[in-house]
């Protein structure tokens, strides 16, 4: 009788199978290593993140999200694993390395809540139109980046200062509108603009 071709590999595979033993792993008992590049789940490195969107603007499948938190004071960035696809975007374009893959691969669950993880940072309000535009980890990132730059832009070197304790932060004047003379603060882009733009251009 001739052994068809298949059922003569399986024989073999079968032998084999019983000498060396099965080609499955135990898993869950025993956990197979990945590959050092393996795209795992996804942690922060908390102290390096901004909250700057970077990766919220790239993320294809909308699993990020910045979230800003007036009664806290906080920008939040969260991630939605639920909703990742481990592409990797968000961890090529970070631009401070605060996201990576740990090499976890296990995401079975039965329940269908506590996919998110997230973080927070303090927010800066502009001293004149009183709205968030930043958070303070971000400003200081680009005032060191920018090297002595820095004292061309008072919303970073004051931000710097700040941070040194040698200036302190000021209230935003009520009614107040953007004139040259109020471009000694801390300034959202747009309060910034009018400032300089009001004396030479009017608006
Ligand atoms: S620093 Fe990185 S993780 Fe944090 S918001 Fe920016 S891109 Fe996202
Ligand atoms: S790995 Fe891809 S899908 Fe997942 S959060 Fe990052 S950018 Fe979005």
């Amino acid at each position: 009788m001739r052994i068809p071709l298949p059922k003569l590999r399986e024989l073999v595979e079968a032998v084999r199978a019983v000498v060396k033993g099965p080609f499955t792993t135990k898993f869950p008992k025993a956990v197979d290593s990945v590959h050092p590049n393996f795209r795992g789940i996804l942690k922060f490195r908390e102290e390096n993140c901004l909250c700057c969107g970077a990766c919220v603007q790239v993320c294809p499948t909308n699993a990020r999200e910045i979230v800003i938190d007036r009664a806290k004071g906080v920008k939040r960035n969260i991630h939605y694993a639920e909703r990742c696809i481990y592409c990797s975007q968000c961890v090529l374009h970070c631009p401070n390395d605060a996201i990576y893959h740990t090499p976890e691969f296990d995401l079975s669950r039965t329940e269908r809540g506590g996919w998110e993880t997230s973080l927070e940072k303090q927010l800066v309000y502009c001293e004149l139109c009183g709205e968030p535009f930043a958070t303070r980890e971000h400003l200081l990132w680009i005032a060191h980046r920018v090297g002595d730059l820095v004292n061309s832009n008072p919303t970073l070197f004051l931000t710097l200062y700040q941070s040194l304790g040698v200036a302190a932060p000021q209230e935003a004047p009520a009614g107040a509108l953007p004139y040259r003379s109020g471009t000694l603060r801390i300034l959202c882009p747009d309060c910034r603009r009018k400032t300089y733009m009001t004396e030479e251009w009017g608006y």
